[in-house]
C-alpha cells in the first residue's frame, strides 16, 4: 500500500513496472511471504502470511525480497557493516521502541484485527485465529451440542467434566485404528448389537435379553442379573486385578477401581470409607463421574499423580528402576480382542458359544474392562 502511495505520488505516469528490493532478517518469515508454496490454513500465522501474500500480488511493483543478517553490530564495528545491515538495525531499535510504548500503555497483547488484504477471517469470541486448527474448530461447531447432550441425559455432568483425564482418554483412543475409534464411539451411545438396536435395525422383533429376559440395552449388558453373566464378569475383574498388578498399579487404587467396578452391578453406592485419605479425593471424583462413566474410561484426572507417586516411592525403594512396564504397541489391551485388520467383528469371544446364549452380552463389558485396562496403560505410560 506504501509503495503504491508512493509511485502515485512521485511517478503517476510511470509506464514500465518497477522492482523493489526487499531484506529481513527473519529468513523463514521472508522465505513464507515470497515462496510460491501452497499456504495451508492450519500453518502457523496463517492470516499474516496469507495477507502479505495478497498484498504482494496486488502491488504495483515486481519485488526482490533478500536476507540479511541481524544483530551485527555485536561483533563488528557500525561502518562496517554494510547499508541493508545499518537500516536493519535501525527498524530493530524502532521496533523495540514500540514494543517500550506498547508495555507503558499495558497494551502489549494487541488486538489482532482482519487485515486489509485479508480474504477471509475466522473470528471465535471476538479474537482473530491466526491459523484454523480442524480439532478446536470441530470443538467450536461440535462441543456445546454435545454438553447439551450430556447434560439432558445426564451422562456427563459439568462437575464431573472438570473431573475427567480427558488428554489420557484422548491419548487411548488415538492409540487405535480409526474403525476400532469408530466401534468405541457407537459402542459407549449404546448403538451396538443389544436387543434395542437389534430391533431398531430389523434384525429382531424383540428387545429381551437372551440371558434374562430383561429389556437389552448397552446398559444392560454389564448389570444383566443372569447367573452367566454374573460369573463372566467375575471372570473379567478378576482379570483386571491380575492386569493392574502385573503392571504396578498401585494397591490402593486398584483397590478403589474395583470397589467403584462393583458399584455397576451393585446399585448400593460403594463406600469411601474404606478408601485411605490418600485416595480419597480421587475416588470421590470418580464416584462423581460415576461408575458408568469409569466403565466407558473415563477415569479422573487426580489418578495419574497417585500413580507417579507408587512408582516413585517403590523406585525410591529400588524395587523398580526402569520406568513402568509398557505393552508394545501391537500387543494393547484392544489388542488383543481385534483381528489382524483391526475390525470389530474379529473379535474372538466364544466362551459363551457353548451355552446355548448370545456371545453380544458378554462381549459388551469385556470390551468395557479391556478399554479401561487401555486408558490404564496410558496413564501408566505418562508417569
Ligand atoms: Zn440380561
Amino acid at each position: 500500500m506504501a509503495v503504491d502511495w508512493l509511485l502515485q505520488q512521485w511517478f503517476p505516469a510511470l509506464s514500465q513496472r518497477p522492482g523493489v528490493k526487499i531484506a529481513c532478517d527473519g529468513l523463514s518469515a521472508i522465505e513464507m511471504a515470497f515462496e510460491d508454496r501452497p499456504l495451508s490454513p492450519t500453518d502457523a500465522q496463517f492470516d499474516l502470511i496469507s495477507s502479505i501474500r495478497e498484498a504482494i500480488s496486488r502491488s504495483p511493483v515486481s519485488w526482490s525480497p533478500q536476507h540479511v543478517y541481524g544483530h551485527l553490530d555485536k561483533s563488528n564495528l557500525f561502518d562496517e557493516l554494510t547499508w541493508w545491515e545499518k537500516k536493519n538495525l535501525e527498524v530493530d531499535g524502532m521496533a523495540v521502541d514500540f514494543r517500550k510504548e506498547l508495555e507503558a500503555a499495558h497494551q502489549l497483547i494487541p488486538p489482532n484485527p482482519r487485515f486489509f488484504t485479508e480474504l477471509a477471517a475466522l473470528f471465535v469470541a471476538d479474537t482473530k485465529q491466526s491459523r484454523l486448527s480442524d480439532h478446536f474448530i470441530q470443538e467450536c461447531v461440535t462441543l456445546p451440542r454435545l454438553r447439551q447432550q450430556w447434560r439432558n441425559r445426564n451422562v456427563i455432568s459439568e462437575e464431573s467434566e472438570n473431573l475427567i483425564d480427558w488428554e489420557t482418554l484422548g491419548r487411548a483412543m488415538r492409540s487405535l485404528p480409526a474403525g476400532l475409534q469408530r466401534w468405541i464411539t457407537k459402542h459407549w451411545v449404546g448403538m451396538c448389537g443389544t436387543g434395542k438396536f437389534k430391533v431398531y435395525w430389523g434384525l429382531e422383533s424383540s428387545a429381551a435379553c437372551p440371558r434374562c429376559g430383561e429389556f437389552e440395552d448397552h446398559l444392560h449388558v454389564p448389570r444383566c442379573p443372569a447367573a452367566s453373566a454374573r460369573d463372566e464378569w467375575d471372570r473379567r475383574v478378576t482379570a483386571l486385578s491380575l492386569w493392574m498388578d502385573i503392571h504396578l498399579t498401585s494397591p490402593a487404587i486398584k483397590h478403589a477401581i474395583l470397589l467403584l467396578l462393583q458399584g455397576v452391578r451393585d446399585s448400593s453406592r460403594p463406600t469411601s470409607r474404606l478408601i485411605s485419605r490418600t485416595i480419597r479425593p480421587a475416588f470421590l471424583a470418580q464416584e462423581a463421574i460415576g461408575c458408568q462413566g469409569l466403565l466407558e474410561g473415563r477415569l479422573a484426572s487426580l489418578w495419574l499423580s497417585l500413580q507417579q507417586n507408587y512408582f516413585d516411592k517403590i523406585h525410591s525403594r529400588g524395587r523398580f528402576l526402569c520406568g513402568p512396564p509398557v505393552s508394545p504397541s501391537n500387543s494393547s489391551p484392544l489388542g488383543s480382542i481385534c483381528g489382524n485388520n483391526g475390525t470389530p467383528f474379529n473379535i474372538r469371544m466364544t466362551m459363551f458359544s457353548s451355552m446355548n446364549v448370545t456371545v453380544l452380552s458378554t462381549r459388551g463389558f469385556t470390551l468395557s474392562l479391556i478399554w479401561l485396562q487401555l486408558i490404564y496403560l496410558r496413564i501408566l505410560e505418562a508417569c
